[in-house]
């Protein structure tokens, strides 16, 4: 279906079109016959382009969303003012993974000796690790930007703004809809903290592009991001500090997660401060100072750069929410479980609801929204969040999927508990991976697993055999049952798995 022009509206712009069966004009790309804007007379008139639905932003969240209704039949612009390609394969999820193989590779390089090989001294080139980065992240990105360009989309690239609940302006194109899904993601925050701005920082941005090594780094912030970094730069050379605020990096976890990680990066040589509060920062010479507390005693350390992974926070500047009348909880886009905010024509998914900063919930959004929003007169799609999963990819990785011991416990959930640790597991033996447990929590009546928490190697894929036994609600009875091949990292699964077997039905249960 093509968009419809509606009411004209005066408008003073000089654009001429030349009657091209394709074209790609003042940030439109698409047929010809979808163009929406005529000349009257010598006054050039502006349209108003109708569309079934409109996406705003077309990263993972936004492009899911445009890819379900377009399947179903349905016209569908989407703006973007690009970069096109999204935050996961431009500056999140993939260029983080792809440097961490180089540090990784690197690390067991120096671990040579260990496994009976002669050591040696591997010497990083920044350079180059950022330019194998680039060319991969160009490839993904091409990829993603041929699909945003398919004929049956209405791309605008353009910056977007809601006129009214049922308007928005994209650049010179007014446009309009039955429904909108927001998919505009998240930035990075820039907290205060006295002196910070005028030394300088870098971001996670900027640290995915550096090509010269700083010889030191202090890395604010004790989350994925901030992790993920700080060990990439430790392990190709660089004196890391790291500074968490929280008792415990990984704070929103449990913390028997965060301190097998904290070891590992400790015994590689960086210095990890947790239960801290930041003061200021000065720069004298060429090293950058950072002033904060910590158990107490005040404390400062120097480097050559600052890597402030503070945090993200919701894109929503320039969108004028109010004028769609679209309300918003402490920043972030209020929506419920059908991805619906106050407005019900209009979606938010992705980072900009304030949910999760996860990609793959990001694009299980994209795919509710964009469903629900062309079956409005049918039974709604939810999302839920039983099987929510996250993984950091740090070494060793921390993979949780569903309840913490944390969750239960604020929820009053009653629950069993039973970890195991690699360096009891034959397989991991054999790998010299020793760091970290599994941590299996399970309902205490029918043995249902409510939460499964990894932290050690392969953490990332070993957690999907959790995933797909929780989404089936199984027990950890079922997993006792699947066969294991031996000898493999999985196995380790039914260790606390035959632990909370013995305890179900009994009355060892925690109840928060
Ligand atoms: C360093 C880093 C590493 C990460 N690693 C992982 C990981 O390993 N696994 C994981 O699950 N998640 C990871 N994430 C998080 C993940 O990248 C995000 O959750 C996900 O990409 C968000 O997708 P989105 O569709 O909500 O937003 P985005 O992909 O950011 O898309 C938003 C789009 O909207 C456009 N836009 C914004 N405002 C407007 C406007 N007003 N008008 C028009 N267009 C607009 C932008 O150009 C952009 O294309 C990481 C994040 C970072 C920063």
């Amino acid at each position: 279906m093509n968009p419809q022009p509606l009411e004209p509206q005066t408008s003073a712009l000089p654009l001429s079109y030349t009657h091209h069966a394709n074209y790609n004009l003042a940030g439109i790309k698409g047929n010809f016959s979808k163009c929406a804007k005529t000349w009257q007379g010598s006054a050039y008139r502006q349209m108003i382009t109708q569309h079934e639905l409109l996406i705003i932003g077309g990263g993972s969240g936004g492009y899911a969303a445009a890819r379900t209704a377009r399947d179903e039949g349905v016209d569908v612009g989407i703006i973007d003012h690009g970069p096109l390609g999204g935050l996961c394969i431009l500056r999140g999820c993939m260029p983080t993974k792809t440097i961490l193989r180089s540090s990784d590779v690197m690390s067991l390089m120096i671990r040579a000796q260990e496994f009976g090989i002669a050591s040696v001294t591997p010497q990083a080139n920044l350079a180059r690790i950022i330019d194998r980065k680039a060319k991969l992240i160009q490839e993904f990105a091409d990829d993603r930007i041929q699909a945003l360009h398919d004929s049956r989309f209405t791309l605008y690239q353009e910056q977007a703004s809601f006129v009214s609940p049922t308007e928005v302006q994209a650049g010179s194109h007014r446009l309009t809809a039955k429904a909108f899904v927001i998919a505009t993601g998240s930035v990075i925050s820039h907290p205060s903290l006295p002196g910070l701005d005028e030394v300088g920082y870098l971001t996670s941005d900027d640290a995915l592009d550096l090509r010269r090594q700083p010889t030191s780094l202090v890395v604010l912030g004790g989350g994925p991001v901030a992790l993920e970094l700080a060990q990439f730069y430790s392990r190709i050379g660089t004196t890391v500090t790291l500074i968490q605020r929280a008792d415990h990096i990984l704070s929103k976890g449990d913390e028997d997660l965060a301190r097998p990680v904290e070891a590992r990066l400790r015994e590689e040589g960086m210095a990890v401060y947790t239960n801290t509060r930041l003061h200021r920062v000065t720069k004298e010479k060429d090293l950058k100072t950072v002033y904060f507390s910590h158990k107490g005693q005040d404390i400062t350390v120097s480097a050559e750069e600052i890597l402030q992974a503070l945090g993200r926070r919701l894109n929503v500047e320039g969108l004028q929410l109010e004028a769609a009348g679209v309300e918003t909880d402490d920043g972030k886009i209020r929506v419920d479980g059908t991805m619906r905010t106050t407005q019900p024509h209009i979606f938010a998914v992705g980072d900009v609801n304030g949910l999760h900063e996860i990609v793959h919930i990001a694009i299980q959004q994209g795919e509710i929204a964009g469903w629900n929003a062309i079956h409005a007169q049918e039974v709604q799609r939810t999302h839920e969040d039983r099987l929510t999963t996250q993984v950091v990819f740090t070494d060793p990785q921390v993979a949780s999927v569903g309840l913490s011991e944390r969750d239960c416990r604020d929820q009053h959930i009653p629950f069993l508990v039973a970890s195991y640790d690699f360096q009891d597991h034959g397989k991991s033996l054999c790998l010299g991976e020793l760091h970290g447990h599994v941590k299996l929590l399970c309902h205490p009546q029918t043995g249902e697993i409510l939460g499964a928490h990894i932290v050690g190697p392969e953490a990332s894929e070993l957690i999907h055999e959790l995933i797909a036994v929780m989404y089936y609600y199984g027990t950890v009875h079922d997993l006792l049952r699947m066969p294991h091949y031996h000898p493999t990292l999985a196995e380790i699964i039914t260790y606390p798995a035959e632990e909370l077997a013995g305890k179900v039905l009994g009355d060892t249960a925690e109840t928060g």
